[in-house]
């Protein structure tokens, strides 16, 4: 397609946080010569949230790797603990800020691709013929035009379940009972004081930085959002039975995370209507990066931003996320209506998993590298009749029912919307000082940080 006068771009980047910056950050680094703007309605990057994922010793981000663990322990509340480890793999935790940094660097070095804060994107059109082909941005900071368009922006999604969590970075002067939860020293807590009820699954996860500092956050697996209150809440009790109650005078708060997480996405009209647009991609979590089975994306992240900009180069449009393989999308939506059918055995579910399942099975499964033996074992190691009785794909119609749930529902702050709404630059250090979580507004199934 021959780039025409209108074009401010090449390509334009709505939303520059961990999808939209590993795309700019690699075109950045690479020579495609393409001419890249990205936007974000952020005014300024914060520390915002961290990334785990499982890896190797080698790797493009292993200079920002800031903690890494060869141990990771599941735990339901009140039984044994399981460690499991693999050769040759570690859980590598890397901060906000080191990865915004390591990116703006690479793009602010680039005479090719530009970051633009503080605007928010709008609207999307096909770009007039007479105009050439392409696609108008409408921004708060004017249009933009370009040849393609990759769009992170979060959007509402409909899910099986959602993975609510809240976190805390404390320095708790090695208070924290990490051997409450079966945590031994130099391992990760993954999923540990599970407990489970009518309404979903809770369990901490804690990843010990320091001998004095770690990361403890509170998650639900819940068939709709929680209110964030809700879940800082259950974080707080967490905090207070493990020997480290914020507030205590031996407790600092360092910073803060959280969030909403889609599992077992079931899109719809809404986050369909983009990609109708010629030249314009959804990425990111919006994108479908998130596995369905366990929320995690900032792997796949890396890996599709990768495969989008090594297209690019060559010449090509961009690229969203690739497919689910079938196998893979089955597996994730059975288990997950199982969950859902069953949330009140979910903590037996996943123990029997950790139990049952040989550790390097089980991480091939969760890092979508799973053999057919893997699928078996996993299966082997769960009650069959529950899983077989969700054969049938139910996920719409469960998904649906979500919304039925007022007692579980509830909208989640408006966030991210118009610039006014970017996040604070500076985390408060201060919770009990933190406005109000406001009240619900109606919104419900939307996924935000909090
Ligand atoms: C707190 C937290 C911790 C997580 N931890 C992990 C983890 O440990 N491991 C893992 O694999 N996954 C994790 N995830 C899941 C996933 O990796 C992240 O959500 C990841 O940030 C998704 O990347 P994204 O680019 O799709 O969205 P984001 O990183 O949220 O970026 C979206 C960007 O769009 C911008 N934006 C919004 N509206 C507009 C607009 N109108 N115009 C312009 N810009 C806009 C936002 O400001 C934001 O910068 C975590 C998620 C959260 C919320």
């Amino acid at each position: 397609m021959p780039r025409t006068r209108a074009h401010d771009a090449d390509l334009v980047i709505l939303g520059a946080g961990c999808a939209g910056l590993a795309l700019a950050a690699r075109l950045a680094a690479g020579d495609s010569g393409l001419r890249v703007i990205a936007v974000d309605a952020r005014t300024d990057y914060a520390d915002d949230r961290s990334w785990c994922f499982w890896a190797g010793p080698d790797h493009e981000l292993r200079s920002i790797v800031h903690r890494e663990w060869s141990t990771w322990a599941y735990q339901a509340e009140s039984g044994p603990a399981h460690a499991h480890g693999v050769d040759g793999m570690t859980y590598q935790y890397i901060r906000g800020t080191d990865f915004y940094a390591r990116c703006r660097a690479l793009i602010d070095a680039s005479p090719t691709v530009e970051l633009r804060l503080g605007v928010a994107a709008g609207s999307l059109r096909a770009l007039d013929p007479a105009e050439g082909e392409g696609v108008v941005v409408s921004t708060t900071a004017g249009d933009l035009t370009a040849r393609w368009v990759v769009d992170t922006r979060p959007r509402r999604t409909a899910a099986l379940l959602f993975q609510c969590f809240s976190g805390v970075e404390i320095d708790h002067g090695g208070a924290l009972d990490l051997a409450a939860l079966g945590i031994e020293p130099g391992a990760v807590g993954l999923m540990t004081g599970m407990r489970a009820d009518a309404d979903g699954l809770g369990f901490v996860y804690v990843l010990p930085l320091s001998a004095t500092t770690a990361l403890v956050e509170w998650t639900r697996f819940s068939p709709a959002p929680l209110r964030a209150s809700v879940v800082r809440a259950g974080r707080d009790a967490a905090l207070a039975s493990l020997g480290a109650p914020l507030g205590a005078p031996h407790v600092r708060v360092l910073r803060e995370e959280g969030g909403v997480l889609p599992m077992g996405r079931v899109p719809s009209g809404a986050a369909d209507a983009t990609p109708s647009i010629p030249g314009v991609v959804v990425a990111g979590a919006a994108g479908g990066a998130l596995r369905d089975a366990s929320g995690y994306g900032f792997a796949r992240i890396q890996a599709w931003a990768r495969d989008c900009a090594d297209g690019l180069a060559r010449g090509e449009a961009p690229v969203g996320h690739p497919p689910e393989p079938f196998v893979r999308r089955q597996m994730d939506r059975i288990f997950l209506q199982a969950l859902r059918a069953h949330l009140d055995r979910t903590a037996d579910y996943f123990a029997a998993m950790a139990r049952g399942v040989a550790p390097a099975r089980l991480l091939r499964f969760l890092t979508d590298r799973a053999r057919l033996s893997d699928l078996l074992a996993i299966i082997a190691s769960l009650p069959l009749l529950p899983f077989l009785a969700q054969l049938p794909d139910r996920s719409r119609a469960l998904a649906t029912s979500s919304a039925r749930r007022p007692d579980l529902v509830r909208a989640l702050p408006r966030i991210r919307r118009a610039p006014a709404a970017a996040p604070s630059a500076v985390p408060s250090r201060h919770p009990a000082a933190r406005p109000a979580a406001p009240e619900p507004t109606g919104d419900a199934l939307e996924q935000v940080a909090w």
